[in-house]
């Protein structure tokens, strides 16, 4: 192997890039997590973990990835043969709708056209043929990973409500929170599922449920088998901000570290602005290379990441191994049934205006040695977009 100077551009839409403040902060030596030390660290990250779902309820933290917590949202709060009610937005929605069968609950799949966020007024139409009130939970994707599209979590809460229906709300910000707006409890949300290695800017390994008091009243009667997820073991430890079973003490440190930089330092919503400038300017360029967004709906364009449709009869791995191959970066690749049709630009995380231009000549460059017929004019585009955001901070915002 030859040595590869600089740094690997990693910009998949998640794990994305530490930053060195949070990787020192992991590297200390792990201590007892039955020690006064720890039980500070504990609630410190607890409370920290509700200002960014902007939650009084209690958030729990899972020693897993975000699949793990996909899972204690379900187990917690649902019984064999439940019917729940799915939204197909793409790959993770699909997946997170296999693991509802593999658990023994009766998933609905409302079919989704991979390039739009959940439809509230589908939703609401299911919910209302549903009278006798079968359907237990409704589960949402809020950015839809495969897709860049994200859906409206305050439009299928009306939706629920309009529909008069009493099924639990079930949402996952894996790879939004802390990159796009949320709110668990002015959106009525019951269960929020996250995880770390997102716009939490940490390594993978941690994973989170945000709860309601309705959430934890379902848990009380839920019958699916569960112990290592299950919240009243985790809920009693946490109190006085220990857990049931080690934690992962190190990731922990290094969430103390991000939540101080997030919440603190930047504060969540300049983090949002910047997340939207940064993909409204990366829209620009995939525009001006002549190529398409995936997401259709401007309205659901997702700040985390884009999605780039392919010109028919270009690869589009082909063109994320040669941009590996010669300029050390990685995109995401095309997931499912959009498997070789996208490549997915993440720009989310621990990210600026100059790691957004390099992202996107290295893309540029690529496009052209793999052939695909695109005008060198996305980084210009950007760049000017960015110039205008720094002159004028209100065009920014808009
Ligand atoms: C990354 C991701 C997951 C899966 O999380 P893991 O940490 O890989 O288990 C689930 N849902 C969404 C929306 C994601 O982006």
């Amino acid at each position: 192997m030859t040595r590869a100077a600089g740094r690997h551009f990693l910009q998949i839409p998640g794990p994305t890039n530490v930053p060195d403040r949070v990787l020192r902060a992991i590297d200390f030596p792990t201590m007892d997590h039955r020690s006064p030390a720890f039980a500070s660290l504990g609630k410190e990250v607890l409370e920290g973990m509700k200002r960014v779902f902007k939650t009084a309820s209690p958030v729990v933290i899972y020693p897993a990835s975000g699949t793990g917590a996909w899972e204690a949202a379900l187990v917690n709060t649902l019984s064999p043969g439940d019917r729940v009610l799915m939204y197909e937005t793409g790959h993770f929605a699909t997946l997170w709708q296999k693991m509802a069968k593999r658990l023994g609950l009766e998933p609905e799949f409302i079919a989704g056209d991979w390039r739009s966020g959940a439809d509230p007024q589908a939703i609401e139409a299911h919910l209302r043929e549903d009278s006798q009130h079968l359907i237990k939970a409704v589960c949402v994707v809020h950015n839809e990973t495969a897709t860049g599209a994200v859906s409206r979590i305050a439009d299928v809460r009306r939706a629920i409500d309009v529909a008069r229906h009493p099924a639990l709300y079930l949402v996952d910000t894996i790879s939004s929170l802390a990159s796009i707006d949320y709110r668990h409890d002015e959106w009525g949300v019951d269960v929020t599922v996250g995880g770390s290695q997102k716009g939490l800017m940490l390594p993978p390994g941690l994973s989170f449920n945000a709860l309601s008091a309705k959430a934890l009243a379902a848990a009380k009667v839920a019958k699916l088998p569960r112990s290592f997820w299950d919240w009243s073991d985790m809920l009693a430890s946490n109190k006085d901000g220990y857990f049931p079973y080690t934690p992962a003490t190190n990731l922990l440190y290094g969430l103390r570290e991000s939540l101080k930089m997030l919440l603190e330092e930047e504060g969540l919503e300049n983090v949002f602005a910047r997340h939207q400038r940064h993909a409204e300017a990366t829209r620009r360029a995939v525009r001006a290379w002549g190529l398409e967004v995936l997401a259709k709906n401007p309205a659901e364009y997702s700040a985390s990441l884009t999605a780039v449709l392919m010109p028919a009869g270009h690869d589009a791995d082909r063109v994320r191994k040669i941009i590996l191959e010669n300029f050390d970066m990685s995109l995401g690749t095309g997931l499912g049934k959009l498997a070789s049709k996208v490549f997915r630009i993440g720009h989310l995380g621990d990210f600026n205006d100059l790691t957004l231009i390099g992202t996107l000549a290295g893309c540029e460059m690529g496009l052209q040695l793999a052939g695909v017929p695109t005008k060198m004019e996305g980084v210009q585009a950007a760049m000017t977009y960015l110039a205008e955001c720094h002159a004028n901070p209100a065009r920014a915002a808009a």
